[in-house]
């Protein structure tokens, strides 16, 4: 009976020492769902109109825009890219800028594209490939030219699906696309990705996404919160409140009242002296506390 106490106390006293010592765990949401890659995105629309509003979803055709289950929009034709059509004036998706890597210049993509610019990401963006499609004019940058975050990267146009353009068709748009560069598994694994064939043999592999998915602003209201496959990491902090505090605080004074209970009751000389010390450190930790919590 006596050991059961014993071991009663010294299970509250841990049990204390545990609570009062471990940080408040708390999972932070990732702001990136794009798991293994530190390129920072940004919304592409100029003027920052949220890029939801802003896509053409033909409602003749819904099953075409329906390649990405949670993010609707992102579509493709044989020998096309995937992407999103968009009426605005976009620039990078990049927040670091980017490099114009391929152009169609003054002739026309064979694929419907019209007038089209590829470019391909900067720094921890490097490997990322965006592209606009149905230009108006032919895209004024030079191949290796360096675009800031700011400048415009594509324009909504008809080139290339001419015959179909007007009020009551096809509105001009950009087709926006984007998408990761790998020869081996689909990057990123979890997001919906299309290794579709490339008209440009230099670009190699690319595997493309929604850009819906790259910037929390972007995502339709409705749809359900990517799915993220790496463990977000706990970020420790401190507890800044007196009620967070407090829960502890109460734990330790209903131990030391158990301790000092137990004291008054127990006649054994050395189980008193293993009380005392117990409470005297339960004291100790409480002072400490309320010193750290200031
Ligand atoms: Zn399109």
């Amino acid at each position: 009976m006596r050991a059961l106490s014993r071991y009663l106390i010294l299970g509250a006293f841990l049990g204390a020492l545990v609570f009062s010592s471990s940080p408040v765990l708390a999972a932070s949401p990732s702001t990136n769902p794009i798991p293994g890659n530190g390129c920072l995105f940004q919304n592409p629309v100029i003027g920052g109109s949220n890029l939801q509003d802003r896509l053409w979803l033909d409602p003749r055709w819904p099953e075409y825009y329906q390649r990405d289950p949670d993010y609707p929009g992102l579509h493709f034709n044989t020998g096309q890219w995937a992407g999103l059509d968009v009426r605005a004036k976009l620039k990078l998706p990049f927040a670091n800028g980017g490099i114009v890597i391929a152009s169609t210049g003054t002739s026309r993509d064979p694929a419907g594209g019209g007038f089209g610019v590829v470019y391909e990401g900067l720094g921890p963006c490097t490997g990322w490939i965006t592209s606009y499609w149905h230009n108006p004019t032919p895209v004024a940058y030079e191949i290796g030219q360096v675009l800031d975050a700011n400048m415009p990267a594509g324009t909504p146009g008809c080139t290339g699906f001419e015959d179909k353009c007007g009020i009551d068709a096809i509105p001009p748009h950009s087709h926006w696309t984007i998408g990761f560069q790998s020869d081996g598994d689909p990057f990123p694994q979890d997001i919906p990705a299309f290794n579709t064939t490339s008209p440009n043999p230099i670009l190699g592999s690319i595997w493309w996404v929604s850009g819906l998915r790259l910037f929390p602003d972007s995502r339709p209201a409705f749809a359900p919160p990517p799915t993220n496959t790496t463990t977000p990491k706990p970020v420790t902090q401190k507890p800044q409140t007196p009620t967070a505090a407090s829960p502890l605080i109460g734990l330790l004074l209903i131990t030391l009242i158990g301790v000092i209970v137990l004291l008054g009751v127990s006649r054994e000389k050395r189980f008193r002296q293993f009380l005392t010390i117990i409470a005297a450190t339960i004291v100790i930790l409480g002072v400490l506390w309320l010193l750290a919590s200031r």
